[in-house]
């Protein structure tokens, strides 16, 4: 591995994964310091739009760090989402709008967490705040990470700063947020040429409270039962899933993002989630209303029964 500090999201990355690196290391850049953005796994279609309208290539794919290498980590902190090796990496920093957990390092580091809707919004105040000029192309990775991580400010967990990062991202970019941000997310709901077990993995974090594992997986949509005409293929690689990696519960969520709703398909011990949720799992689904944010309506939701 080159001496460069390296910055990545988690694993199965998304758009703000992809993004939020990208635009750190511009930021760094503009520092004076020397680092580069990698990636953890796949581009997904919705953050392929976002490059291929920008015309830039994605970061390079890695998939371990070797003992003693400098990372910044953005978009995560969990080390069951970061990249293999992390324990013995040496991280430098973070900038991230999750909750902490399972985290450790041994020395001092940069930490900057916010409640945000998006890790993009937080480096969006990082330019503002050293007084750095914002140009057009780190202004569209910024607005589209928000763009997703909110479902174009749809999303529970958009806050007031995000929305005045989008405001003022959208004017230097000169761009039409709703249509460019409709076009990105409906490029993102093309899974057609998805196998079940890659459908389960676009977008799937691992969540763990002592001994008892979890999996929560997310895709978005315009149209739920198109995807539900799949539904025992996807239930077979959800159970192979739980078996290969010892989770406990899986719940496959999929947001329609025009209604801002999501169907569960709920595996493992359902007792857990219809506690969670207070709701019968019924021919392994759920329905769940309003509901369109991981983070903030499913994770925090199930963990706190566990
Ligand atoms: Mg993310
Ligand atoms: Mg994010
Ligand atoms: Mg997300």
């Amino acid at each position: 591995m080159e001496e460069k500090t390296l910055i990545f999201g988690h694993k199965n990355p998304d758009t703000d994964s992809i993004c939020s690196s990208l635009v750190h290391e511009i930021l760094d850049r503009k520092n004076g310091w020397k680092t580069k953005a990698v990636r953890l796994g796949n581009v997904n279609k919705e953050t392929q739009f976002v490059l291929d309208y920008l015309g830039i290539e994605a970061p390079e794919l890695i998939d371990h760090v070797e003992e003693g290498q400098t990372v910044l980590l953005v978009d995560h902190n969990e080390f069951a989402q970061s990249v293999d090796g992390i324990e013995k990496a040496k991280i430098l920093g973070v900038t991230d709008h999750h909750r902490i957990a399972n985290f450790e390092t041994s020395e001092p580091l940069y930490y900057t967490a916010k409640p945000y809707g998006c890790t993009c919004t937080i480096l969006f105040e990082e330019f503002n705040r050293l007084g750095h000029k914002i140009e057009k192309t780190e202004a569209i990775l910024m607005l589209s990470a928000i763009i997703s991580d909110t479902l174009l400010l749809k999303s529970p967990t958009t806050t007031e700063h995000d929305k005045k990062a989008l405001e003022e991202l959208a004017k230097i970019a000169d761009i039409d947020v709703n249509t460019y941000g409709l076009d990105m997310l409906k490029a993102g709901t093309d899974l057609s040429d998805f196998t079940s077990e890659q459908l389960i993995n676009i977008d799937s974090k691992e969540f763990a409270n002592g001994d008892f594992k979890f999996q929560v997986a997310q895709v978005n949509t315009a149209c739920i039962e198109d995807v539900l005409q799949n539904k025992e293929a996807i239930e077979n690689a959800m159970t192979d899933f739980m078996n290969e990696n010892g989770s406990r519960l899986f719940v496959f969520l999929i947001t329609d993002i025009i209604n801002s709703n999501s169907q569960a398909i709920v595996l493992g011990d359902v007792s857990v989630f219809e506690k969670a949720f207070s709701k019968t799992v019924e021919n392994n689904m759920a329905f769940l209303e309003g509901v369109v944010s991981r983070k903030k309506q499913v994770a925090p939701v199930i963990l706190n029964v566990i």
